[in-house]
């Protein structure tokens, strides 16, 4: 599926002088057992920029999210968070800058009180201990569990886990979050929720989903991933107009 397929206009790649957030180009992936699960991804993501990330099951989204920073390392191709290449020597200072919530909460919380979980970040970090409560308790303020502290993280609904989540990467204060299927296994009332924080966040934010109406809402970007490609890059109310051509690439039309 080569990229010059894509049916719509591609967001101009890096138009600022200015360096981007996230630079992604021709990089590629093959697991272990010879599956290739990314193919020649290139995108940007500029400072500040809300951009969703949407593909069917299989297309790669995990794998490409996992490469920002450093869990998984491309066999070609290049990344760069603000400049800097992702690469060994580099990855503390990049961990620190991209914030990444795995799908599963259960994967991200460990400790036993909320509290012990959101400032395990910050304490490894080797804050003093009142900029670590400090940071705690914005980061659990901003995601609206103020009053979670000293509750046991593994007693959470699966809607508060994922929010506490968050928060864990908070405290860490990133200039990127980027999120894996924020919005899968919550119900109504607790999607709402996190969609009006993402609406709110005042951060360079790439999150992928398969919630459409989440797209909607929140991104006007959007990048389509299908069999390990890019297939679109562009406005989200553009490509979501193409009901045949997202049909084609396995999503499903938001009514
Ligand atoms: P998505 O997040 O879009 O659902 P993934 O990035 O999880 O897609 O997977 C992309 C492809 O890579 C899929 O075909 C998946 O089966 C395969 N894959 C994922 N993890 C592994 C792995 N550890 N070993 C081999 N193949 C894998």
């Amino acid at each position: 599926m080569p990229v010059t397929h894509r049916p719509f206009e591609l967001v101009p790649p890096c138009a600022t002088t200015d360096v981007p957030a996230l630079f992604v180009k021709d990089l590629s992936f093959t697991y272990p057992d010879g599956h290739v699960a990314l193919k020649n991804v290139s995108f940007c993501v500029e400072h500040g920029e809300k951009v969703v990330l949407v593909g069917p099951n299989g297309a790669g989204k995990s794998t490409l999210i996992l490469h920002l920073n450093g869990i998984l390392q491309g066999q070609k191709g290049e990344i760069k968070v603000y400049g800097m290449e992702v690469e060994k020597k580099y990855l503390p200072l990049i961990r620190a800058q991209v914030g990444l919530v795995f799908q599963n909460p259960d994967d991200q919380l460990f400790s036993p009180t909320v509290f012990e979980d959101v400032a395990f970040g910050p304490l490894h970090m080797g804050l003093p201990e009142d900029e670590i409560h400090e940071r705690v308790g914005r980061a659990l303020q901003i995601v609206g569990m103020g009053l979670y502290k000293e509750r046991l993280s593994h007693h959470l609904s699966f809607g508060e886990k994922k929010r506490i989540a968050i928060a864990t990467v908070l405290s860490m204060q990133p200039s990127i979050l980027v999120l894996d299927e924020p919005s899968a296994n919550l119900d109504p009332r607790a999607r709402r929720a996190l969609i009006n924080l993402l609406g709110e966040m005042n951060l360079t934010l790439l999150v992928s989903t398969h919630d459409m109406l989440m797209v909607r809402e929140c991104f006007t970007r959007m990048i389509v991933m299908d069999d390990g490609w890019i297939v679109a890059d562009g406005l989200s109310e553009e490509i979501l107009s193409d009901h045949r051509w997202l049909a084609q690439h396995g999503l499903e039309v938001p009514c």
